[in-house]
């Protein structure tokens, strides 16, 4: 049933469709270009860019360039390029809020003029007050009565410059009485003596958000503004600018007024987002970077390496609704898991190297075995991976004295080579410390691909990587970057920092095929999960992998 599985946005929309009240569908993102977008805007973009898509419609790219202090042109590129990424496209209709700077002066003259606006001496301190609580009304403000012709004259003053920040604010004049504090002569503009990124020193008023929201939605044309619950009780607001100045501003005058609409916002479990917060561990050099592949930054996602398509099913299977949860992070790597399983190949690496050697294997001798890529996606096709005698395999699948059920390699104990020979341990060295340092084995040359002709079974498999030929890594292990068990703030507000979120590891070696993988590239590892080239750190002559995920998952759907 269609009707069903559409959310109520877009039943929402097929009203006003079916209304014959909007013609085409226009949506926008409207970021304020103060820091990265997180996963929790890329809920809004592909939300944006998808009803425009599903509708035949528009999206419009918009920076909400209405307050100076902590916006930059950094920001500006950098969340271009992070929508780019995701695929959400703008098709060249990207915009500025502050482009509108002269619309918005010129609407709130006509407010002036209208008799619904007035310029108060009021302090953000007093307007407070006046401004009443949920139980107790506001008071009139004792500057609303000042003349058309006096507010004209000092607005204009205001835009020249002749007052101090916080001397004088512009107020729409509504209704103090109103049950909605938001609707009480809200503040729509402001004298601050700052310089834009984009408008330089022009202007020393800015037009306060719930003001330039409406009316930058009118100027383009945008028919449903979709913005997070927050804004619920600003709807009023929206509806009052967008009757007394934003209509006459639309380019299409049979189209409909833009209309708001509010969703949940989108929170992660036990996952830092906060602006401060990842402002400091960048500032403090804890992260490197607001791309540190332990934050959830779309670019610190990327590098990570996510996919588009990961986040697009993370994004849908979370859906939307109007009532604030919160999901856990287990479902993001569910997502990336599902994206990559038959897409990557599946290698060899390891990460805790000790060195096998063969002893019944002829010196100076490689062959070349032929491996397939991934068992469930034949179209992957197969490789040749170099095997000799001596190879490297993982510590941890070797054991001196091993407990039961553990079916790796052991002194006596048979094994398959995964995709090479059967072999079985005969002994070991160790140095001073009690670290192995070598194994010992014999092959078994009838096993050649990994199965003996006698039907011979063995329980363990595990991976290695040929001593002489192979590429030496480094490879980093991630974990939450903060404390879930003891909790993610400390008391004073601080973040309880986990120690362990960061694991280095140097000296892994992955198959000599991994020599050409570039910055973003992504691979399986065979038992190790799925990693990714990181794209700051890596070099050809110095591969750096980051571990996107484990394999193996508690989350089910
Ligand atoms: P700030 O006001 O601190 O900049 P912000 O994260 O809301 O916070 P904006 O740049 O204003 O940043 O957000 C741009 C758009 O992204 C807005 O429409 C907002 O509603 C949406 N958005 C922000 N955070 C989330 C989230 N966690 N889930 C869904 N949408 C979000
Ligand atoms: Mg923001
Ligand atoms: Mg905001």
């Amino acid at each position: 049933n269609e009707t069903v599985s559409k959310n109520f946005i877009e039943q929402m929309i097929d009203k006003d469709i079916e209304e014959g009240y909007c013609h085409e569908v226009h949506t926008r993102f409207p970021p304020e270009p103060n820091g990265y977008l997180h996963i929790g805007h890329a809920k809004s973009i592909l939300l944006n860019y998808g009803l425009a898509q599903k509708y035949g419609g528009k999206f419009n790219l918009r920076f909400d360039d209405t307050n100076p202090t902590k916006e930059k042109t950094e920001f500006v590129e950098a969340i271009q390029s992070d929508i780019e990424w995701l695929g959400a496209d703008w098709e060249g209709r990207l915009f500025f809020a502050s482009d509108y700077f002269d619309q918005m002066y010129e609407g709130a003259v006509k407010l002036i003029k209208k008799g619904k606006a007035y310029v108060s001496d009021l302090s953000a301190e007093q307007i407070r007050e006046y401004r009443g609580t949920l139980t107790e009304p506001g008071k009139e403000d004792p500057y609303s009565t000042r003349s058309v012709e006096e507010n004209l004259a000092l607005f204009e003053d205001m835009k020249n410059g002749k007052f101090a920040d916080g001397e004088k604010v512009l107020r729409a004049r509504i209704d103090m009485a109103s049950s909605n504090i938001n609707m009480r002569d809200p503040v729509i503009y402001r004298v601050a003596h700052m310089t834009h990124h984009r408008t330089g020193d022009k202007w020393c008023i800015y037009p306060m958000y719930d003001y330039a929201h409406p009316i930058e939605d009118a100027i383009e044309g945008i028919t449903h503004s979709i913005c997070t619950l927050e804004f619920e009780d600003h709807r009023p607001l929206y509806n009052w600018v967008v009757e007394e100045v934003g209509k006459d501003m639309i380019p299409d005058k049979d189209e409909m007024p833009p209309r708001q609409i509010e969703f949940a916002k989108l929170y992660l479990t036990n996952v830092v987002t906060g602006k401060r917060y990842i402002k400091r561990l960048v500032e403090e050099g804890i992260v490197d970077g607001w791309d540190d592949p332990r934050l959830v930054s779309i670019a610190a996602l990327r590098r990570r390496g996510f996919t588009p398509e990961s986040i697009k099913m993370f994004v849908d299977l979370c859906g939307i609704s109007k009532a604030n949860s919160s999901v856990d992070y287990a479902m993001l790597e569910y997502c990336i898991r599902e994206d990559l399983k038959l897409k990557k190949p599946r290698m060899m690496a390891i990460l805790d190297p000790v060195k096998v050697v063969i002893d019944n294997y002829p010196e100076g001798q490689i062959e070349y075995l032929d491996v397939v890529n991934n068992l469930e996606n034949e179209e992957l096709g197969s490789r040749k991976v170099p095997f000799g005698r001596e190879i490297y395999i993982d510590r941890e699948d070797f054991m001196e004295e091993p407990p039961k059920k553990y079916f790796r390699m052991f002194p006596g104990n048979e094994v398959r080579l995964m995709n090479a020979y059967f072999v079985t341990c005969n002994s070991f060295v160790k140095d001073e410390n009690g670290k192995v340092t070598e194994i010992h084995c014999t092959y078994d040359p009838a096993s050649r691909g990994g199965n003996s002709p006698d039907g011979r079974k063995v329980k363990g498999t595990i991976q290695w990587v040929s001593a002489e030929k192979n590429v030496k890594a480094e490879i980093r292990l991630y974990e939450n970057i903060v404390d879930e068990e003891k909790g993610v703030y400390n008391e004073d507000g601080s973040l309880n920092l986990n120690p362990n979120s960061l694991t280095v590891l140097k000296d892994c070696y992955v198959e000599e095929n991994l020599a050409d993988a570039k910055a973003y590239d992504s691979f399986q590892f065979v038992r190790q999960g799925f990693f990714c080239v990181d794209a700051k750190d890596s070099t050809p002559e110095h591969l750096v992998f980051n571990r996107i995920v484990s394999l193996k998952s508690s989350f089910k759907l």
